[in-house]
């Protein structure tokens, strides 16, 4: 058994090898704990018959552990100064590739299609923090082959990806989230298990995507939800009146009435199911 790539002093080890210096813009805070990477496999449900799609590999430490416990990684990397890294920290793995490109940019299914036996996979992911939101939010909306998104994220982000109705968390990413998954936090990640070490602390979130979603017009839904949350502070009747749907009062009193909301409630007292329920009774948006 070759030695693993997380110890801290290998790490530094190879960083100076090859005089690479960590981008901040790009989010390049390495992993260098065993026990993070171990529990992230293990709450993660990572199983030898996966097929995994990892999002920045870095220098391999998390991929490692993937590679070791699933059947086939895939790993996106936008960095080109980190692939002759990957090189050599990876190559006792034959069960690895390493994409260079930029996962917002990259064709998903067709790297599914061609790469991971057309899904379902899995996707893991330690993300750089100034993207989690697009990349998530690609992800879902893709109508992509995948089972779970397991990913490691600011803790406040993931506070607000699990938050329920009624508490100060709760908002458009926690409907949105809760749209297309069952999502639950696995783990709790201090900044000190990282390298460098960042400003905040982190989370594992699990998403595990819905079998079916509500046959509902999916636009008209979230342009309900940003203009709720939009005024979170007035009530639902009040912001949905004056958001950006710009429909006229009497038209959401009727809308709240049928759905049976209470116009004096505000967004953060909606369930998903009210959100659902409020944009099936609104009338299409293209006939205002
Ligand atoms: N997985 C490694 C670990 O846990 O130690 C590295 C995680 S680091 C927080 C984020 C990684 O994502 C970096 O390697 C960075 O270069 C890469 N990255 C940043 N933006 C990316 C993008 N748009 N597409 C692919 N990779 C990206």
């Amino acid at each position: 058994m070759n030695k693993r790539l997380y110890s801290p002093k290998y790490v530094k080890e190879i960083i100076d090898k090859y005089e690479f210096g960590f981008s901040k813009s790009l989010g390049q805070n390495f992993l260098i704990d065993g026990n993070v990477l171990n529990n992230i496999i293990k709450m993660g449900e990572i199983t030898k018959e996966d097929l995994i799609l990892e999002i920045g590999p870095g220098i391999g430490t998390l991929t490692e552990e993937l590679a070791l416990n699933s059947k086939k990684v895939v790993a996106v990397e936008i960095d080109k100064n980190l692939l002759p890294i990957l090189d050599e920290t990876l190559k006792a793995y034959d069960n690895i590739e390493i994409v260079h490109g930029d996962i917002l940019k990259i064709d998903i299914e067709k790297l599914i299609l061609e790469k991971l036996d057309g899904g379902p996979i899995k996707v893991v992911a330690n993300l750089p923090y100034y993207i989690t939101t697009p990349i998530i939010g690609k992800l879902l909306e893709e109508n992509l082959n995948i089972q779970s998104i397991i990913v490691m994220i600011q803790k406040e982000v993931a506070h607000r990806i699990v938050a329920k109705p009624n508490t100060k968390d709760y908002g458009a990413l926690s409907i949105f989230i809760n749209f297309y998954t069952d999502p639950e936090i696995i783990l709790k990640v201090p900044k000190t298990v990282f390298m460098p070490q960042p400003k905040v602390d982190s989370a594992v979130v699990k998403l595990n995507l819905k079998e079916e979603l509500p046959n509902i017009d999916r636009e008209l839904f979230f342009k309900v939800v940003k203009s709720a949350f939009g005024k979170r502070r007035k009530t639902i009747l009040n912001s949905l009146s004056t958001g950006e749907l710009g429909l006229e009062k009497e038209i959401i009193k009727n809308v709240l009435e049928e759905a049976n909301i209470p116009p004096n409630f505000r967004a953060e007292n909606l369930k998903i199911e009210d959100f659902i329920k409020i944009s099936e009774t609104l009338p299409p948006l293209n006939i205002y």
